[in-house]
C-alpha cells in the first residue's frame, strides 16, 4: 500500500540470501504480507570462483513450507546434473531459481536506515524513498562482521585483505601469500591460490587441522547413523542431533550451549579437499604476533620468533557477530536492542528486546544454536517466525 510518498507493509524482510528468501516463502504461504529487500544471493556471488559448499546435499536446501523448492527439485528441473560437493555457481543458480519461485517481486533496493516510530518502523531505502512496516525481519547475513585480527590494524589493503574480499586469486599469480586461518575458507582459499600459480603458506593457530566427512561410512549405518547425525549436518556425531533441535538445545545451561556450539562449528575442513592440499606448506600451532609493511612487502613475526616476508596476507579469520555494525540500524534503535557479546538476545519467533524487530541467520545463533549460521537452519527459522507472527495477528 502507498500513502503519499511512504509505502506501508506488515513485514519488511531485510536481505535476500537464504534466510530472507526462506522467511519470504513461509510468510507468503501463511498469508502474511511481506516485502523483501536486497540483491538476491549477493553474499554468495562474491565468494571465490571455483569454491564448493562444505555443507552436504541434505543440508543445503533453502527452506520452504512444502519442500517444493529443494535442491532435488532444482536438479530435476535442470537436467539432473547434480555434482557433489556442490559447486558455488550451482548453489548460486539454485538460490536465484528459488527466489524466482517464492519471491519474484523482490525489491532490489538496499535498506539504508531503520528507526522505530512508536507503531512500528520507518525504513529508508537506497533511492531515498521511505517505507513503514509493523515488523522488520533482519536477515542481512555476516558480511559486515568480517573479523580482522588486531595485529593487522593499519596494514593497507594492498598487503592484507580479508578472504571475503576476493572473487578469485588471479591477482596474486607469481606472488607469495600467507593464508591465516584453519577453517574451510582458509584451506580452500589456499588450494585455489596454489592452483592459480601463487606460492602459499597457511599459518594456523590450531595444533592440527580438524576434518569433517573423512568417514562417510559412518553416515551409512542406517538406524545408528540416524541416531548420531541429523540431516542438518552441523557438528560431529551426537552433537549433530542435539543442535538440530533448537528448542531443546536452548534449554540447556548457557555454558553447555556455548561449549557445544563451539564444538559444532570449530574451524574444520571438508575431507574432499584433502587431495588438493597434498604437500601444502602449512604451519600449525603458530600465530602472527605482529605485521608490518616492509617496502612493497609484508613482514610477519610469528610466536616462535620466526619471520615471513610475503607479498600479501589473506585473512581467512572468520566473522564475529556484532549487530551494532549493521549500519542500517539507527543508533537509537541499536541501543535499545539487548545484546550479549554482539548477538541480539532473542525470544520465540526470533524477536529481539525491541518488539516487532526480528533477527534471522547467524545473529540468531546465540539464542537458537549453531544451525542458525547455516542454510540448513532456514526451514526452522521460517516455521518459527510464522508461528509467532500468526499468534500475534
Ligand atoms: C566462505 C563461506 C562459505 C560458506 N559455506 C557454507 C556452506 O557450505 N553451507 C552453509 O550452510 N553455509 C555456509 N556458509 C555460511 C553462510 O554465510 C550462511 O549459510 C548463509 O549465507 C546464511 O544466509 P543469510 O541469508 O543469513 O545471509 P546471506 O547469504 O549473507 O544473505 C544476506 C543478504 O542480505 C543482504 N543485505 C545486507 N544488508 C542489507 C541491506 N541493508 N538492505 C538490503 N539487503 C541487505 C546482503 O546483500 C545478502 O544478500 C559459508 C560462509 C562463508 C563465508
Amino acid at each position: 500500500m502507498v500513502m503519499g510518498n511512504t509505502a506501508e507493509c506488515k513485514v519488511a524482510i531485510i536481505g535476500a540470501g537464504p534466510y530472507g528468501l526462506a522467511a519470504s516463502a513461509f510468510l507468503s504461504k501463511a498469508g502474511i504480507e511481506a516485502r523483501i529487500f536486497g540483491e538476491p544471493m549477493s553474499f554468495w556471488e562474491h565468494m571465490p570462483r571455483g569454491m564448493c559448499l562444505r555443507s552436504s546435499w541434505s543440508a543445503s536446501s533453502i527452506g520452504d513450507p512444502a519442500q517444493e523448492f529443494n535442491l532435488d527439485a532444482f536438479c530435476r528441473e535442470n537436467g539432473n546434473h547434480c555434482p557433489k560437493p556442490i559447486p558455488l555457481d550451482r548453489f548460486v543458480a539454485y538460490g536465484h531459481w528459488f527466489q524466482n519461485r517464492v519471491a519474484p517481486q523482490v525489491d532490489r533496493r538496499m535498506v539504508h536506515n531503520i528507526e522505530a516510530n512508536g507503531k512500528g518502523f520507518i525504513l529508508s531505502l537506497s533511492d531515498a524513498q521511505t517505507l513503514t512496516a509493523r515488523r522488520v525481519v533482519v536477515a542481512a547475513g555476516i558480511n559486515t562482521f568480517a573479523r580482522r585480527p588486531r595485529e593487522f590494524d593499519g596494514i593497507p589493503a594492498t598487503l592484507a585483505t580479508h578472504s571475503s574480499e576476493h572473487r578469485n586469486f588471479d591477482r596474486f599469480k607469481g606472488q607469495s601469500v600467507a593464508v591465516i586461518g584453519a577453517g574451510q575458507s582458509a584451506l580452500e582459499s589456499a588450494a585455489l591460490c596454489r592452483e592459480a600459480g601463487v606460492e602459499v603458506e597457511v599459518i594456523a593457530r590450531t595444533p592440527q587441522l580438524n576434518w569433517v566427512g573423512l568417514h562417510p561410512r559412518l553416515h551409512h549405518l542406517g538406524f545408528i547413523s540416524r541416531m548420531l547425525y541429523s540431516d542438518r549436518d552441523v557438528g560431529p556425531a551426537g552433537i549433530s542431533r542435539l543442535v538440530a533441535a533448537p528448542h531443546v538445545f536452548r534449554r540447556f545451561p548457557r555454558k553447555f550451549q556455548d561449549r557445544t556450539a563451539y564444538r559444532a562449528i570449530r574451524p574444520a575442513v571438508a575431507g574432499w579437499l584433502a587431495p588438493r592440499l597434498t604437500d601444502m606448506n602449512i604451519s600449525l600451532g603458530r600465530h602472527v604476533v605482529s605485521a608490518a609493511a616492509a617496502g612493497s612487502e609484508l613482514r610477519l613475526k610469528l610466536d616462535d620468533g620466526s619471520e615471513r616476508l610475503v607479498d600479501h596476507a589473506l585473512l581467512a579469520t572468520g566473522y564475529q557477530v556484532d549487530i551494532s555494525r549493521y549500519g542500517f540500524l539507527s543508533q537509537e534503535l541499536a541501543t535499545r536492542i539487548k545484546t550479549v557479546g554482539g548477538f541480539p538476545v532473542l525470544r520465540r519467533g526470533f524477536e529481539s528486546s525491541v518488539p516487532g524487530l526480528h533477527f534471522l541467520g547467524k545473529p540468531a545463533a546465540r539464542s537458537f544454536g549453531p544451525i542458525l549460521g547455516f542454510v540448513s537452519g532456514t526451514d526452522f527459522a521460517g516455521i518459527e517466525l510464522v508461528r509467532t507472527l500468526k499468534r500475534s495477528q
